[in-house]
């Protein structure tokens, strides 16, 4: 059986040599154009740090990127003209570490788990400019799957949802929270190792998640055999693995098992010159994942809970009061001392993340999303200023939330915007290269090159 992955591939790869064959007619027949966006900041995110001023799609496809001159030569009589007025257009956001569905409103618990709590995550991330979300393991039964499914099919909104299924771990050392108990499978043995990613594969899910560590004592870690079993299974089935690690030993036996990424820093030690050269060498993916640590470093109310940043903007257009006022009173309840200890533990992940992207390591946006009030959408923006404060720069950080994120979970077709790729646009009021949280000043949003009502979509979503 063909995995997801490999589905995704074939499927892309059959667009672009379609789009191949246009541009060899293209001196008969240039692609068709239908919409034009001129004279504004293009950060086409190609690897080139390409910025142009305007952009043009035929359909679902953006068909060329350059000056506004030239874009504007490529539009018809009947061609649809966006005057960015200085505006910038990026990539849509892709998040490849999230937990939908388990908060709703105040609560999180494990009866929020509906289809319509995980349709309302996956509203609120499109909201905030994410185009696609990775789920990550905590998933029961068959809710995100048929989600996943009616979404193929064009019938459900929301930021594309991949699955992981349910996650693997030793036995009571999988996710922590209470509203997560019971749903990760739980082995003992190499048979039983392969028996999930067998199952799993049956699925056909997006990604293989483990969770290798001991939960701080309370549980036995994820064996090296037991992992390489998994991990052995996984690429047997053309199937990635991913682990939620939090030793640095761990990290070391990983890496050196072939692990395809690490969905958390390491956060017992700063992470050591050879395990960040092993991590470049192998090309292992890795979450920065440093805003939920982050939370628990503030104390009074913090910067993007406050009027000068765009962010209190959307919460307060996506987010119930009641919810909003139950975020903010966690950090004025802080007391200062448990701050300050968890400012210490949060500048070595910050150190590690420094040295990992001045290596070249592959970092990817992943926040944690979903565990209690790290909001979606909320909590990949942080994540984006966390990963900048930490010492990347905002077009490094760009390439880690669009074509390094689509590389990593093989959507060859998204990422960038370079023509033949799907026209996922975020329109901004300001450049994010100038200052990262501009990342939240969204002025529209085209996914496969429509443009959606963001109006429409706000009030969809619930609390
Ligand atoms: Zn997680």
């Amino acid at each position: 059986m063909m995995s997801a992955a490999r589905r995704r591939q074939v499927r892309t790869r059959a667009l672009c040599a379609v789009f191949a064959l246009a541009v060899v007619t293209a001196a008969a027949a240039q692609p068709r154009v239908d919409l034009v966006l001129v004279d504004g900041t293009v950060i086409a995110v190609d690897g080139r740090d390409t910025v142009a001023q305007a952009i043009a799609i035929g359909g679902a496809t953006i068909v060329a990127v350059g000056t506004s001159a030239e874009i504007r030569a490529l539009a018809g009589a009947d061609v649809r003209v966006i005057d960015l007025a200085g505006k910038s257009v990026m990539p849509t956001l892709i998040s490849t570490h999230v937990h939908p569905g388990f908060q709703k409103g105040v609560t999180y618990v494990a009866a929020n788990y509906t289809r319509e709590t995980v349709m309302n995550d996956l509203d609120r991330a499109l909201y905030f400019g994410i185009s696609v979300v990775q789920s990550q393991g905590i998933e029961r039964g068959d809710v995100l799957y048929r989600i996943r499914t009616e979404q193929a099919a064009g019938t459900l909104s929301g930021a594309q949802l991949l699955v992981a299924g349910r996650g693997i771990g030793a036995p009571n050392a999988g996710p922590g929270a209470a509203a997560y108990a019971g749903i990760a499978y739980e082995i003992n043995a190499e048979a039983e190792a392969r028996r999930a990613v067998e199952e799993l594969a049956a699925r056909d899910v997006d990604i293989v998640k483990i969770w290798v560590d001991d939960r701080n004592g309370r549980a036995a870690s994820l064996s090296p055999a037991l992992y390489r079993a998994v991990i052995a299974a996984a690429h047997e089935r053309d199937l990635r693995v991913n682990a939620h690690v939090f030793y640095h030993a761990d990290a070391e036996g990983l890496v050196a098992a072939g692990i395809d990424g690490l969905v958390h820093l390491v956060r017992d030690l700063e992470m050591s010159d050879a395990l960040v050269a092993d991590i470049v060498e192998r090309n292992v993916y890795v979450n920065a994942n440093l805003s939920s640590p982050r939370r628990a470093t503030q104390v009074g109310t913090p910067p993007w809970l406050t009027s000068t940043d765009p962010m209190l903007r959307l919460l307060t257009e996506s987010v119930a009061p009641g919810e909003l006022a139950k975020m903010a009173a966690v950090f004025l309840q802080r007391d200062p001392q448990t701050a300050a200890a968890a400012r210490e533990r949060y500048a070595t992940l910050e150190r590690s993340l420094a040295k990992l992207s001045a290596a070249g390591a592959k970092l990817v946006l992943g926040a944690d999303t979903g565990v209690e009030d790290h909001l979606f959408g909320l909590a990949e923006h942080l994540e984006l200023q966390a990963m900048v404060d930490a010492g990347m720069t905002p077009a490094q950080v760009l390439v880690a939330a669009t074509s390094r994120a689509a590389e990593y979970l093989d959507l060859d077709d998204r990422g960038s915007l370079v023509p033949g790729k799907r026209a996922d646009l975020l329109v901004l009021d300001a450049s994010p290269l100038d200052d990262i949280v501009n990342t939240r000043r969204i002025s529209r949003l085209f996914i496969a090159g429509v443009e959606i009502d963001r109006v429409a979509l706000r009030a969809q979503i619930k609390d």
